[in-house]
């Protein structure tokens, strides 16, 4: 019996409906597939379930900051060649910005009861106020470091006779108070470390030190109370400290830090060595 032109196209389109259910039959069992990135979804497909929530993005200069580390964390230098970990699976605390004549003696006390060694980063205006707290530093078996006479943030990009002179009235400033103290490390204010600046404190005997742990307790945003800032230092430390890491953190005017460590030391004591550097 002959078709007639209607019956075959008929017969045709049955023909292709079956491959397709077959072809659909087949994608249907392997539901874990990735798709390709390139097929066409069919019309009476599932509907694709909803893309997981995306973390919203961290502030443009934060994300960029945390980049530059990362990449130079996996080199193992930190901005202008600085030093961004202990180089042992030691964990290292360093305070910034005193010395403080209400907080350094506190924060010097707790590191005493715990039999902790710790990194002072100290600015030479403070340092010249306060000899008395940098001899203390040192009787505690503490390391030194140069943070710049008057916590310049744009002393690395200012000419080499202005960072010497800098760096200098700072080391004097800190041997007078305690003459035979060794000044092992230099930290640029704000982390601004430039091949000059590094390079000059390494002419001056000094190390540069940047960190790996910033739990930014400077920062007082509008809003947060004590209680909530202690919380966010403290919780920031314990995520963000790994073997090696160099921790940031401020003794000068920041009450909430020295709070915060009276709960970070011994957390931190029974998962590191601490040292100072
Ligand atoms: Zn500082």
């Amino acid at each position: 019996m002959r078709l007639s032109r209607s019956n075959k196209l008929v017969l045709f389109g049955v023909a292709l409906l079956m491959v397709g259910l077959a072809g659909r039959a087949a994608a249907d069992e392997t539901p874990s597939a990735p798709s390709h990135p390139q097929a066409k979804p069919a019309i009476s497909a599932p509907p694709t379930p909803p893309a997981k929530p995306v973390k919203p993005p961290v502030k443009p200069t934060e994300a960029a900051k945390q980049k530059v580390v990362t990449i130079s964390a996996r080199q193992g230098r930190g901005p202008g060649g600085s030093r961004l970990t202990t180089g042992s699976k030691a964990v290292a605390l360093t305070f910034d910005d005193g010395p403080d004549p209400a907080q350094t003696p506190k924060i010097l006390q707790l590191l005493a009861q715990q039999h902790v060694h710790a990194t002072f980063c100290l600015v030479g205006q403070n340092v010249a106020k306060h000899p008395e707290l940098v001899r203390q530093i040192v009787a505690g078996g503490h390391t030194l470091c140069n943070h710049t006479w008057s916590h310049d943030l744009k002393l690395g990009k200012k000419p080499a006779a202005k960072i010497k002179a800098d760096l200098a009235r700072t080391n004097a400033a800190i041997r007078a108070a305690a003459p035979n103290a060794k000044i092992r490390y230099f930290r640029a204010p704000g982390g601004n470390f430039t091949p000059a600046v590094v390079a000059i404190a390494k002419q001056m005997g000094m190390g540069s030190l940047y960190w790996k742990v910033d739990p930014r307790d400077w920062d007082h945003p509008e809003g947060e109370t004590h209680a909530q800032h202690r919380a966010r230092v403290i919780a920031k430390v314990e995520h963000s400290t790994h073997p090696g890491a160099i921790v940031l953190s401020h003794d000068y005017a920041q009450p909430d830090t020295i709070a915060a460590y009276r709960t970070l030391v011994p957390w931190l004591k029974k998962r590191y060595k601490l040292i100072g550097l």
